[in-house]
């Protein structure tokens, strides 16, 4: 089970999510393991998709990974002080006039278009020294990246430092799809043009494609936090747990209504808690008729509407002695995120960065 009320505030909580460093660092040598030729970076942008940065980069960096990868400048900057000696990708590159705060973090921007290329090397020139920089192609999604056209122009690129070349994958979840290997080539083709430089295409999802798509470094984000990288694959180990207690129980009469909108009525008389997450904690409004939240192997479903601050669960099939302050699941072994995740219509990767920071979050240390 979890680490319930360690101290005072655990006590007070009415939910706890727990964070389990341990799995994260089993899954980044499982993710390591299957692409053994290449360097295995770590993706921790949007603090590290929700269960914070600050705690899951020194895991990852004390398991092997030297190379991490965020969105943002800022989130560059807030990595760099938590490890002042890893490589440090920042995806969206720089701003127009911000190449110097990329600079004096030693953190590396991700060049997508000509013109961050030339604003690159005109500070480079003017500080007299050719500070390292990433290219990334556009092979196909069309979201970030150089076209092959703009690859025409040589002088460019130019006196350039470059530490990587790499692209995405925009269909890596559907192994069959026919646009990984097209993607695939076209990478090939235009990394050619960089001979030496390594090369990355591949996120979670791409490096279960197999070894033809690792290349020299894989960049995993979701499959380190336990999001599954195809539908069925149960490969990664577990990392969120999420528990709520129950604030009040009331048994309604057939023809009762609960919550907003009145939209949920009993049709028999109905034991229902009242559970202290909602909408504001990445409980989605949508898993309204669809959601549920568990007692050991029982599943109990949401019903009437998910409100800022709360939902309401029918106990019918729970144990008729449950009470205010007992314990059910919202994340576990019985509802994993990717469940949860089904349930509103949505990927595991949106719950995950969704869910919000009232919880009393609790930290499982990786050994
Ligand atoms: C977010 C992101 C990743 C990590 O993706 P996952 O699917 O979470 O592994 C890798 N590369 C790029 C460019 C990204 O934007």
């Amino acid at each position: 089970m979890h680490i319930f009320f360690q101290d005072a505030a655990s006590a007070r909580a009415g939910a706890w999510m727990t964070v389990s460093l341990r799995a994260i660092a089993e899954n980044y040598d499982l993710v390591a393991g299957l692409a053994p030729e290449a360097e295995c970076a770590a993706v921790v942008k949007a603090d590290a998709y929700g269960l914070g940065a600050e705690q899951v980069a020194p895991v990852l960096a004390a398991r092997g990974a030297k190379t991490f990868f965020v969105a943002h400048l800022d989130e560059g900057i807030a990595l760099r002080a938590v490890l002042p000696d890893v490589r440090i990708f920042v995806l969206h590159g720089f701003m127009p006039g911000c190449e110097g705060s990329m600079q004096a973090r030693g953190l590396i921007p991700v060049l997508n278009d000509p013109d961050q290329v030339r604003s690159w090397k005109r500070f480079c020139t003017k500080n007299e020294q050719a500070f390292p920089a990433a290219l990334q192609f556009d092979t196909g999604m069309s979201r970030f990246g150089l076209s092959s056209a703009d690859l025409q122009d040589r002088a460019v690129f130019e006196g350039l430092n470059l530490q990587l070349v790499m692209s995405h994958l925009a269909c890596a979840d559907e192994p069959d799809n026919p646009a990984n290997d097209v993607q695939r080539q076209r990478f090939v083709d235009m990394a050619a043009q960089f001979p030496g430089i390594p090369r990355s295409l591949s996120a979670s999802s791409g490096i279960f494609l197999g070894p033809e798509y690792h290349f020299e470094l894989i960049r995993p984000g979701a499959a380190l936090y336990g999001i599954a990288p195809s539908e069925g694959n149960r490969m990664l180990r577990p990392v969120v747990c999420l528990d709520a207690r129950i604030v009040q129980i009331r048994t309604v009469e057939a023809g009762d209504r609960v919550g907003y909108g009145l939209s949920w009525a009993a049709t028999k008389p109905t034991r229902v808690a009242t559970l202290g997450l909602g909408y504001a904690d990445g409980f989605f409004r949508a898993q309204e008729g669809r959601g549920a939240v568990w007692h050991d192997r029982t599943r109990l479903p949401v019903i009437g509407r998910v409100s800022m601050d709360s939902i309401s669960v029918d106990l019918t099939e729970a144990p008729a002695d449950l009470e205010a302050g007992d314990v059910l699941s919202v994340l576990g072994s019985a509802q994993d995120v990717d469940a949860l995740a089904r349930s509103a219509g949505t990927i595991g990767y949106e719950v995950l960065t969704s869910l919000g920071s009232r919880f009393h979050r609790v930290y499982v240390p990786a050994a």
